[in-house]
């Protein structure tokens, strides 16, 4: 399967079915963006921005991240999708020049949007920086770690401002759902946000309250546990009543026995790893909408990830 393929890494990933599912990179960096587009990839479905910042002794001015963002939309080309996630650190990923106070929680501390929203001239820095790359791809703002519907509304007005600010229209602003309020309240964020994007990473991590690198309890941080993908389809059903699309560009995305789940579900972009897009896209192919919800409706019935595994394992 794995020679079928990467020779079909580059035509549309249709289910047998009809259902065209949108396959799309993560990415950190211009050359993985070079690799993406090798790979089959129609475009960026989360750029981690935060490469621009780690291993900085200063914080990149906004010129220079212009150029980086400008780059990478070019890599891409002007019809494909480039969706930008604005600086996530915090919790694991600290920054030398931006000082944060010791947390004693800091995954439910100050981190992604809160970082940002808190220090609001260098989110308008990075916003700009990425609005000055669009119409080199089609680009769109992503929002990471929003839990409240004003923390959406206060990051949305900001772009805003600085899209009408620099003569800038029809970018789309989405956010990242991966703490369970979001996707508990998803109508509400899909009254305002132009798209969601599942991060099952954390979205594991904070419905099971488990970290998910630590030692002895990362194991057990399964994207397939049922809690999760119930989350996963209250986020969808909150969506369609707005008529918004829902992605996952967490490591779900990338695992073949969780992707017809999610199709399922009714996800209908998946932003995987950039060597698993050409099997993904052919599994897609090998699959059927009417069967990956029949067997969604399974999963959602199980009382544990090991009976899901198990279930799906049998397929
Ligand atoms: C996630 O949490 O699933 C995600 C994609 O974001 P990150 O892994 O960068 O935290
Ligand atoms: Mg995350």
């Amino acid at each position: 399967r794995q020679q079928k393929a990467k020779a079909h890494a580059h035509d549309l990933a249709k289910t047998n079915d009809g259902h065209h599912i949108e396959v799309v990179a993560n990415i950190g960096n211009v050359k993985d963006a070079v690799e993406a587009v090798k790979h089959g990839a129609e475009g960026v479905g989360l750029l981690r921005s935060e490469f621009l910042y780690l291993d900085q002794a200063t914080e990149p001015n906004e010129d220079q991240q212009a150029q980086v963002y400008t780059e990478i939309a070019d890599a891409l080309g002007s019809d494909k999708p480039l969706i930008v996630r604005t600086l996530d650190v915090g919790g694991d990923k600290p920054l030398p020049y931006l000082p944060m106070p010791a947390e004693e929680n800091p995954f439910l501390g100050e981190r992604g949007i809160r970082i940002g929203l808190n220090r609001p001239s260098m989110l308008k820095r990075q916003v700009r920086a990425i609005l000055r790359a669009h119409g080199h791809a089609k680009l769109k703002i992503m929002f990471p770690m929003i839990a409240t519907l004003p923390e959406l509304k206060a990051a949305k007005q900001l772009v805003q401002e600085e899209a009408a600010d620099l003569g800038i229209s029809g970018v789309e602003v989405g956010i990242m759902v991966e703490v369970p309020s979001t996707a508990v309240l998803s109508e509400h964020f899909a009254a305002e946000a132009d798209f969601f994007s599942i991060g099952t990473n954390d979205l594991t991590q904070y419905a099971l309250a488990m970290d998910r690198g630590h030692p002895k309890l990362g194991w057990q941080v399964d994207a397939l546990d049922p809690a999760v993908l119930r989350l996963i389809k209250l986020t969808v059903d909150g969506a369609n009543k707005h008529g918004k699309w829902v992605g996952v560009c967490g490591g779900a995305a990338s695992d073949l026995l969780a992707v017809p789940v999610l199709i399922g579900l009714g996800i209908t972009e998946l932003s995987c790893s950039v060597p698993a897009i050409p099997e993904v896209k052919e599994l897609i192919r090998n699959s059927s909408l009417a069967e990956c919800q029949a067997l969604a409706e399974q999963v959602l019935q199980q009382p544990d990830a090991d009976a899901v595994r198990a279930l799906l394992q049998q397929q």
